[in-house]
């Protein structure tokens, strides 16, 4: 009996007396800022890692970098792809498809009229998104073989799901090195690896869209992405006007769908991200349409008149000093 009683007290110690360490590392990538925090003794090194492959997605990825590997795709109207282009094409096109083309990676030359992806902000010409839009459209990409041929006069963009793909990847990466526990901003878009090293849930919060400083709410998750998609996020103001960065492929323009943000749980980074903005474009009636057509996410939908609706399984919390109405939805 004693020596049982010994044996646990040695478990106590040693477990208790052990917590994960944790490990940080922030640094300037696709555009905006990551910050990873990894838990255990594999942290260190798995961090290490993870700085290089995110430096090295950047750099094939990127629409805007005249080194990366996209942009050269695009000058050159397509050609074979690397593994991680493959897989976020893969990923893509099918998202283009079920979701009407609400979610369309051909818009670049539309993004960057608009000054969103390099240039000047502005606001272009109505024939000039015509003409724009003529171009674009996700039907008209061809991928076989490894080898994509992009519509002439448009340009693949994967501005919507990079970063997600990105969470997915490093998550991953991680993972590889035996870290079990981890938590990565990529500039607001989370992906979290298994629990927090206390066993308890990981609580993302969601950003307020009217005053950023604050949340509308929480969500519990573990080995999930949780992802926002928002009109807060990038824009400017033209006479009074404000135009931001997530086009409607139908019009051209800012899409104006009566939300102010699209939060999407999910366990697959790349889908999180690419559905955020889907579902931003789609609006409420659409957005839940969606949902409970495929499943496979749950989501939390800020509306411009001031009401919260969460998915049943999506774990959310409202802050207590939030503004907004909050409903769930079944
Ligand atoms: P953020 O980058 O702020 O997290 P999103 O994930 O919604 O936001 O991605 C927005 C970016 O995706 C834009 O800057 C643009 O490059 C591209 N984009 C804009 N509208 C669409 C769309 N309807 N479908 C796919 N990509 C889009
Ligand atoms: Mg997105």
């Amino acid at each position: 009996m004693k020596k049982i009683a010994g044996l646990l007290a040695l478990l106590l110690v040693l477990t208790g007396c052990a917590p994960a360490e944790k490990h940080q590392k922030d640094f300037f990538a696709m555009d905006t800022f990551f910050e990873l925090t990894a838990y255990g003794e594999h942290a260190p090194e798995a961090l290490e890692a993870a700085e290089a492959l995110s430096m090295k997605l950047d750099a094939e990825l990127s629409a805007v970098n005249p080194e990366s590997t996209l942009y050269a795709l695009n000058e050159a109207g397509g050609g074979p792809v690397d593994s991680d282009c493959a897989e976020l094409l893969e990923t893509a096109l099918p998202l283009c498809e079920s979701t009407g083309g609400a979610f369309d990676i051909t818009l670049l030359r539309l993004s960057q009229a608009w000054g969103f992806s390099g240039g000047e902000e502005r606001v272009p010409e109505v024939s000039e998104i015509a003409e724009l839009l003529r171009y674009a459209g996700w039907e008209k990409v061809v991928y076989e073989d490894h080898t994509v041929t992009i519509p002439e006069g448009a340009g693949l963009d994967f501005g919507a799901i990079a970063k997600g793909y990105a969470g997915q990847k490093i998550s991953e990466l991680l993972a590889s090195y035996g870290v079990e526990s981890a938590m990565l901003s990529l500039g607001g878009n989370v992906q979290v690896l298994g629990k927090k090293p206390d066993g308890s849930l990981w609580n993302v919060g969601i950003a307020d869209p009217s005053d950023e400083a604050r949340i509308a709410g929480s969500v519990a998750a573990e080995n999930a992405a949780v992802v926002t998609s928002g009109a807060y996020k990038r824009y400017f103001e033209q006479n009074g006007v404000r135009y931001h960065h997530i086009l409607d492929p139908e019009t051209g323009a800012p899409a104006e769908s009566g939300l102010l943000s699209v939060t999407i749980i999910a366990e697959n980074g790349a889908l999180a991200d690419a559905l955020s903005t889907a579902l931003f474009v789609m609006g409420e009636e659409k957005a839940l349409d969606y949902w409970r057509e495929h499943g496979g996410f749950e989501t939390v939908l800020i509306t411009e008149d001031g009401r919260v609706l969460a998915t049943d399984g999506a774990a959310f919390t409202p802050a207590e000093d939030s503004d907004y109405s909050y409903s769930v939805v079944g």
